[in-house]
């Protein structure tokens, strides 16, 4: 007999038939009601469903789609039944930022301190790795001590006294999108346009900040790798998050190459602390600056691009934004002059390192093959549930554009354990060398604004 929390899955027959019915109706395109999108969540979220049943539910969602109306429930479903943050007692405008998520893409280690170093709060709360993705959550967890499941009242806390939080998703808050998330993983169910607008937006809700800054990937590392469906999920978000009552803009960010060098976690963080001090890393650079810009104009109408482009590049220049990223550590609980020490994040034991085998111009580091690398070695998780290794990783020695001579390194393999030959294999798979320089790939597409075409 299958089980559901150790109680027979006969008890529950309604909601077992409940599932049933929706899958099937969302099967033969059927719109589904609010009532039936509501109790599917419900039912999952309280234990009354298998994971199987959900399972078979979001792929036949994923395969379907949902309407706009749809949509809209699911969003609201997956909020039901859990707090939701007050932040309307700070002195300062709150804003948040989320990603769909790529290889590399450490944004919000950076963007969060830039941004709350120029005076808005920014409070988000965030994932673990999504597919190829990591999760910045995870990457966080490399730094020993810093506690990422605060209650709402420590939320409330960090924000007054930091100006910054990053915390995780808990069934407290937005637990459906909670219950849902880990399984999409191991479901082929993460790329799916309404599936990843519910889950987003279900999160920045609970969070209820003045504005949402959303930062949609394209690109062969993405999620949505085709940018006209990366443009479609991006105006879907800034609807759905608008038509909800929060301010909503997304940026269309190039995730054809691995964003920045590091993909794997303690790399990610350790790159993301460079940036901070003052360096400048291509591709990472110029994206964190773009959002930072668009967040503080969300805040700030008026504010012009010149004028928030030269605050970004003040509080990097001027070491505030590291200042505000260590103190933030701290009120989370980790120590942040660990972080000043060259042990002080994970470091692999062995680096195995991928050599090119001819001359020429780099025109592509693939970055699927790059991310399945760092799962290989342990960076990310193979199945669910399954442990990371915080300190394993890529670290990219070339970006699309350059010159190599023969034998030059293309990228170094950092691990304890795992299939580091596969791992090399990949990384290998990922670089195409060839002749001529290939032509330059923009790092922003487009800016997005409600109800607007891309810019
Ligand atoms: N990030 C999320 O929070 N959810 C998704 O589905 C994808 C990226």
């Amino acid at each position: 007999m299958n089980r559901v929390n150790g109680v027979p899955i006969a008890d529950y027959p309604e909601a077992s038939a409940r599932i049933q019915s929706a899958v099937t109706n969302k099967r033969l395109g059927r719109a589904l009601s609010p009532e039936v999108i509501g109790s599917v969540v419900a039912d999952f979220v309280a234990g009354r469903v298998p994971d199987y049943q959900m399972a078979a539910w979001l792929a036949t969602v994923a395969c379907r789609g949902l309407d706009g109306t749809e949509l809209a429930e699911l969003t609201r479903a997956y909020v039901s039944g859990g707090q939701r943050l007050d932040l309307c007692g700070l002195d300062r405008p709150v804003l948040d930022k989320h990603s769909t998520g790529g290889v590399g893409d450490k944004c919000s280690l950076v963007v969060a301190p830039v941004v709350a170093a120029c005076g808005p709060a920014v409070v988000k709360m965030s994932g673990r790795a999504l597919g190829y993705a990591g999760g910045t959550i995870d990457k966080l967890e490399s730094i020993a001590g810093l506690r990422l499941d605060l209650a709402p009242d420590e939320v409330y806390r960090t924000a007054t006294e930091v100006g910054m939080v990053i915390t995780g998703q808990s069934a407290a808050l937005a637990p459906g999108d909670e219950a849902t998330y880990a399984l999409r993983d191991v479901t082929g169910t993460v790329e799916s346009i309404p599936l990843i607008a519910a889950s987003i937006i279900s999160k920045k809700l609970t969070v209820g900040a003045d504005a949402l800054v959303l930062d949609v990937k394209t690109g062969a590392g993405a999620l949505i790798p085709d940018r006209g469906q990366a443009a479609l999920l991006a105006g879907t978000m800034v609807d759905l998050a608008s038509a909800s009552g929060l301010p909503c803009r997304a940026v269309l960010s190039d995730m054809s190459q691995p964003l920045g060098y590091a993909v794997g976690n303690a790399l990610e963080v350790r790159e993301a602390l460079a940036v901070l001090r003052g360096e400048s890393v291509p591709g990472l650079s110029q994206v964190c600056a773009t959002l930072a810009r668009i967040m503080l104009q969300s805040a700030d109408l008026a504010l012009g691009d010149a004028e928030a482009d030269d605050r970004v590049a003040g509080v990097l220049s001027d070491g505030s934004a590291y200042e505000l990223f260590l103190r933030w550590v701290a009120a989370q609980g980790g120590d942040p002059r660990r972080l000043e020490q060259p042990d002080g994040l994970p470091v692999a034991p062995y680096v195995e390192t991928v050599t090119a085998d001819r001359a020429g111009w780099v025109r592509e580091v693939e970055p699927r093959a790059i991310g399945a690398a760092a799962i290989r070695v342990g960076a990310g998780r193979l199945t669910h549930g399954a442990r990371i290794d915080h300190a394993a990783g890529v670290l990219v020695h070339r970006r699309v554009g350059s010159r190599l001579a023969a034998g030059e390194p293309l990228a170094e393999i950092q691990y304890t354990t795992g299939d580091v030959r596969r791992a090399v294999a990949l990384v290998r798979s990922a670089f195409t060398v060839a002749d001529e320089p290939p032509e330059p790939v923009p790092v922003i597409h487009a800016v997005l604004d409600p109800g607007g075409q891309p810019d």
